[in-house]
């Protein structure tokens, strides 16, 4: 039931140039081994749950700075 079936592709993105790639709301799938730029919070492809927040602290520090940052400037 859950395995990668290649539907990733179709939602695969590359990698931001100025924010980070959590940052810029794309998500993780451990599971197929990509970024997508998807709404839901699982997995268009294997259905597995995609991750949305970095991993190590200090990723997380950068996310949540560049997550601000994007905030005030819309406001
Ligand atoms: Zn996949
Ligand atoms: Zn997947």
């Amino acid at each position: 039931m859950t395995y990668c079936i290649g539907d990733c592709k179709k939602y695969r993105v590359t990698k931001p140039t100025h924010i980070g790639r959590y940052a810029a709301g794309q998500k993780r799938c451990n599971y197929c081994e990509v970024f997508v730029d998807y709404e839901g919070i699982l997995c268009p492809c294997c259905n597995r749950h995609l991750r949305c927040l970095p991993r190590s602290k200090k990723d997380k520090e950068k996310y949540r700075e560049q997550v601000v940052r994007k905030r005030t400037k819309i406001n």
